[in-house]
C-alpha cells in the first residue's frame, strides 16, 4: 500500500470537512479555525488547504497568499473581538516544537500589555559578540 503523508492528518480532515472545527475564515488556499486549546480568546490557527508540513514547502502562489489571508483573520479579529494585538508564531519543524505536522500559524489575540513570545528565547551574550562572523558567513561578505 502506498504511503499517503495526508493520512491521519487532523488539519487536512478539517480542510477537507470530514472533522468538526469551528471555521472563521475561508479563502481559495487557506482555512482558519480555533484553536481546541486557546491560549487567548480567539486564538485561531491559519493552515493551508493543501498538506505541507512546514513553510518552506509552500508554493509560490500559496506563499503569496498566505499574508493576505492572515491580514484578513486578523481583520475578523480586531474587527468582532477589539483585540488589541497579536502574537502571531509558527513552530516550523520538530526543533521547534511543532507537534502537528501540517503547517499552521497561530494567530494569538492580545487584549492587555503581557510577555513577549521573544522573551522565551532568552540572548545569548556569545553569539551577540560573533554578529561580524555570522553575517560573514550568511553572505560572504567581508
Ligand atoms: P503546534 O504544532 O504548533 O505545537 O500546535 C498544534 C496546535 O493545534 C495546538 O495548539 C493544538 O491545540 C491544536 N490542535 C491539535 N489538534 C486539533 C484539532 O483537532 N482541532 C483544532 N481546532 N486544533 C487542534
Ligand atoms: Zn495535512
Amino acid at each position: 500500500m502506498k504511503i499517503n503523508k495526508e493520512m491521519g492528518c487532523v488539519f487536512c480532515e478539517i480542510a477537507r470537512k470530514e472533522r468538526d472545527a469551528f471555521i472563521i475564515y475561508e479563502d481559495e488556499l487557506f482555512l482558519s479555525f480555533l484553536d481546541i486549546n486557546p491560549r487567548s480568546l480567539g486564538h485561531a490557527l491559519l493552515v493551508p488547504k493543501r498538506h505541507v508540513s512546514r513553510l518552506e514547502e509552500l508554493n509560490e502562489e500559496e506563499a503569496s497568499q498566505i499574508a493576505k489571508s492572515l491580514k484578513n483573520v486578523m481583520s475578523i479579529l480586531k474587527e468582532k473581538l477589539n483585540a488589541g494585538g497579536f502574537t502571531i508564531a509558527i513552530d516550523n519543524g520538530e526543533f521547534a516544537g511543532q507537534e502537528v505536522k501540517h503547517l499552521h500559524v497561530h494567530i494569538i489575540p492580545r487584549y492587555r500589555r503581557g510577555p513577549a513570545i521573544i522573551a522565551a528565547f532568552p540572548v545569548i551574550g556569545e553569539l551577540k559578540e560573533r554578529l561580524h562572523e555570522i553575517h560573514k558567513v550568511i553572505t560572504g561578505a567581508s
